[in-house]
Parts: structure tokens; sequence; C-alpha cells
């Protein structure tokens, strides 16, 4: 699961080389998708490349509009159909264009070969903030967060089971600090899934790029009493190899300090409970 841009090769093949995006089901209602990148055009709905598509009903919690976090949705085949709906929930934009403009202004001609209004499905856009609202039987807590550009991390509460979403997370230059909405999103949350992207030699040159380092992720699943870790937009250039052993060595100093880490992997399925401890 890859950060700013999507990439494949040897190096990254276990880990995988898609951008951000995240389902979550929780076996009731439509998944909830977090952020729509190329992962997206995996997401399974009972369908293969050869099978006409089929519809698809759910919500996307798009934390902002990098291009990483956007480019899955024209290449998902459900928008094909015509009984596909999709409520996006993304972050309401400082100068007043609205999220659907930005949609429609860059999933067309000339960069893409149709207006995205051309496809067959129903997509609706929401523009949210500091906000607590519920989709179907599920709670959701939107955050402003730190990052390059105006960005959203997310709580999702069902069955008394809690997932945080901080895909893209600018740690401070200095001292280990959350704001007040961060720390709301990510309090004793059952799963922690956090930017990961850059080591601290890496985060020294590129303190202002938007993102943390493992280190930050680590502290701000301690200092949150979060339950488990999973390392998430994975920098691009990192190795599969690398990974393992920085996983492998954070896994160790988690436990000592009460909670579990993991890096997060293209098609990777985690079943998440309250009862982890
Ligand atoms: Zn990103
Ligand atoms: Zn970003």
């Amino acid at each position: 699961m890859r950060g700013s841009t999507a990439c494949h090769g040897q190096s990254t093949q276990r880990y995988g080389g898609n951008t951000s995006c995240v389902s979550v089901d929780i076996g009731t209602d439509s998944p909830i998708i977090f952020d729509l990148g190329t992962g997206l055009r995996y997401m399974s709905c009972g369908e293969d490349d050869s099978a006409t598509p089929k519809p698809f009903v759910g919500a996307c919690l798009l934390t902002h509009l990098h291009w990483d976090h956007l480019q899955g949705l024209p290449f998902f085949k459900s928008l094909l159909h015509p009984d596909t709906v999709i409520d996006i929930y993304g972050p309401r934009q400082p100068d007043g264009e609205s999220i659907r403009d930005v949609f429609t202004t860059k999933i067309c001609p000339p960069t893409f070969p149709i207006c995205i209004s051309e496809f067959a499905a129903t997509i609706n856009f929401h523009e949210i903030g500091d906000d607590d609202f519920a989709i179907g039987e599920t709670k959701v807590m939107s955050r402003f967060v730190p990052h390059t550009g105006v960005t959203l991390g997310f709580r999702v509460t069902a069955n008394n089971t809690t997932v945080t979403y901080l895909s893209d997370h600018q740690q401070p230059d200095g001292d280990f600090a959350l704001t007040t909405g961060a720390r709301q999103l990510c309090q004793n949350t059952d799963l922690l899934i956090h930017d990961s992207q850059f080591t601290p030699a890496e985060f020294a040159l590129k303190s202002n790029w938007g993102h943390s380092t493992l280190e930050f992720a680590m502290w701000v699943a301690e200092t949150t009493s979060a339950k488990r870790l999973a390392l998430f937009h994975h920098d691009p250039s990192r190795s599969d190899d690398a990974l393992d052993v920085i996983a492998g060595r954070l896994a160790g100093i988690a436990q000592n300090r009460g909670f579990q880490v993991f890096a997060a992997a293209d098609e990777m399925s985690v079943k998440v409970s309250a009862l982890v401890s």
C-alpha cells in the first residue's frame, strides 16, 4: 500500500504498489471505502475482468484530493453499471470550489477519455469538515488533520469496534504532538491505519511534505492507546525487504508498549475486534 504514486517491480511486489484504498466491511451494511486510490480497481464486488460490471452501492470517505487518493475512481468497473450508487464524503474546500467540480474538471478530456458525468453510475458528493454523522449503522467522525492542503482523517465505529484512518498526516517538525482532532480520531481505537512514509533521515530532508515517520506513527499509537497500528502509505522507494526489517524491528518495540504493529499490504484482510487487547 504505497503513498504518493503507484509503483511496480519485484522490490515492491509483496506489499504491493497500489495507492490508498481501504474497504471496511461491517457485515450488515454496504462497505465503506477509505479513499479512491488505484487499489479501488481491484476491490472485490463479485466480478472478474471478463464479467460484465456488477452494481456497487456504498460510501467513500475521502481524505483529500491529491491524485494518489482519486486515481482509482475512473477505473472502477462498477461505474459502468446504472444501479451503482456511490456517496463520496470529502473535505470542504477552502476556496469554495465544490468537490463535484474538482472531480468534474479533473476526470475529463483531455486528461481522461470521458467526463465523470458520462458514467452510468450515480455519484453523490457530500462536503464535510469536523463532523459527526452516520452512514447506515456506522458512526463516522471526520476531523481536519495537518497535511499539505485541506485533509481529513476518519474514525468509524460499528458493532462496538473502531477503525481510524489517517493516511496522510503531517508530523510536527519538532517535538511529537497531536492536534485535538487527530487525538479524537485515534483515542482507544481498535485499529489505527496511519501514514508511515518516512524514516527520520528522510523526514529531515522532507519535513514539510505532509507526512509522518514510522516513529511518529508508533508514538501516535502509544499515546492514544490504540490497540493495533497498520503502517500505511509506504514511501514508493521503500522496498519490501526494507519494510520487512522495519516491521520486524517495530513489532518488538510495540509489544513492549502494549500494542501490535504490522505493515499494510495490497489485498491484506484484517479482522478487527474490540476484544483485541
Ligand atoms: Zn497520499
Ligand atoms: Zn496527500
